[in-house]
């Protein structure tokens, strides 16, 4: 135990960490050029707010939340999703007060009691972007646009784009209807999770994963023709922006969300190659969840992208992320306590100057610290042996072309800047 992570986990190592580096600073560079900002928001909250915000008859509250009492007896859960906290924030922070519409985006880890399987853990990231205060369909395009442009800037291809329509609360009570009666003498065949949705949540049937309720929704009504005129524009208007700017989507009435708060808007993102999983992105409007959560009534909309499915999946494109590997520009190799703390000196005064350097630590021989600044790939190797150090010299030796020059220890410093930098 003492030595193994906890299921669903992961390490991430040095290595793949600057791939999580870089795929999350091109998340901020987009969403910084859209005008979202950031928000962190704390990785745990009070149970309550998961309940309303997210919905009580959802998977994730029903069986994935990881929540405890805390030692003072108050009702925690580590966040499943990034929505409820950021609405939270807004209303608590009176975000609201500010000029609207207000636009956000996160970028962290949540928590899942999931089956853990390729692309499914119960420690993920998510990044996610929320938009408060308006109900234009241009946000939504907006919001759908910001996911394309990401992905397409991580080089992603082969994405598919399926966008629908989950009507409002006006008009989604007579297709839960015409849902219920469709369904109603096919009940010997919907699994047993169905049956309790047909009564609490008919809308939740057309997702189930299971064949047989599959093949039973192939037939169901579809919203398209319950939808009131106002939805109906709305998501007209949608598709107009982004036909304006040659998003490709697929409308696909099956894509539901089934909780009261979510309107208009419902998308996700599929990308080929990690089968079951494909879904890399899922959003919507949700213009009932504000006031669900205790504010004024206000309209949201954002969309969260799962960031392991994302490295699988650009692994799978064999899209290879810049590995910045932080090697060090130069390595300090030296014969003896002296030197060796002399390397130091030097070490410290480089890095000042914003040079990265790496020295060793382990008393090795010469030869075997000449191989490390070998595999570290520097591009000097500053070497101090006992005839150097009498003389108050450095030999310095260009990794690439192998020619060494003898330089006076206190010009080292320019004379290094001079090469890395051209100063
Ligand atoms: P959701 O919040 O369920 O709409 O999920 C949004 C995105 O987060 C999905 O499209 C996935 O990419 C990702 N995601 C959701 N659950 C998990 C999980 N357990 N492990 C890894 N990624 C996940």
């Amino acid at each position: 135990m003492l030595t193994t992570r906890p299921r669903g986990t992961n390490d991430i190592l040095p290595g793949e960490v600057e791939k999580w580096q870089y795929i999350e600073e091109i998340a901020r560079q987009v969403s910084g050029q859209f005008g979202y900002h950031e928000i962190r928001t704390p990785l745990f909250e009070h149970t309550e707010l998961f309940l309303r915000g997210v919905g009580e008859t959802t998977d994730i509250v029903e069986k994935e939340m990881y929540s405890f009492e805390d030692r003072g007896k108050r009702n925690i859960t580590l966040r499943p999703e990034g929505t409820a906290s950021t609405v939270r924030a807004f209303l608590e922070n009176k975000l609201y007060a500010n000029p609207q519409p207000t636009k956000l985006f996160y970028i962290g880890p949540m928590f899942r009691y999931d089956r853990p399987q390729a692309g499914r853990y119960r420690q993920f990231h998510q990044f996610g972007i929320e938009v408060f205060g308006s109900h234009h369909p241009s946000v939504d395009a907006e919001v759908i646009g910001l996911a394309c442009e990401y992905l397409e800037r991580l080089g992603l291809n082969q994405l598919k784009v399926h966008i629908n329509t989950v009507g409002c609360p006006k008009c989604r009570p007579q297709y839960r209807e015409a849902l219920i009666k469709y369904f109603q003498d096919k009940k010997d065949i919907l699994c047993k999770t169905c049956l309790g949705r047909l009564e609490k949540n008919p809308l939740r049937i057309l997702d189930c994963k299971n064949t047989q309720c599959q093949e039973l929704s192939l037939n169901a009504p579809t919203i398209q023709n319950s939808t009131c005129s106002e939805c109906q524009i709305h998501f007209q208007q949608v598709q107009n922006y982004l036909d304006s700017v040659g998003i490709e989507y697929i409308v696909n009435p099956k894509l539901v969300r089934g909780l009261d708060y979510y309107t208009h808007t419902a998308f996700e993102i599929l990308v080929q190659g990690i089968g079951a999983q494909s879904a890399i992105c899922g959003g919507g409007r949700y213009n009932g969840l504000i006031e669900q959560c205790g504010g004024k009534p206000t309209p949201g909309i954002g969309f969260a992208m799962g960031m392991e499915r994302l490295l699988l999946t650009l692994e799978l494109q064999g899209i290879s992320l810049i590995a910045n590997y932080n090697n060090p520009e130069i390595y300090i190799a030296t014969v003896g306590e002296e030197t060796e703390q002399l390397a130091f000196r030097l070490a410290m005064q480089l890095r000042k100057k914003g040079i990265s350097v790496e020295k060793d630590y382990l008393d090795k021989s010469l030869k075997a610290q000449m191989k490390t600044a070998d595999r570290l790939n520097v591009k000097y190797t500053l070497i101090i042996g006992e005839e150097e150090f009498e003389k108050n010299q450095v030999t310095i030796r260009n990794m690439a072309t192998s020619q060494q020059n003898k330089i006076p220890i206190s010009d080292i410093i320019s004379y290094i800047e001079r090469s890395l930098r051209g100063k």
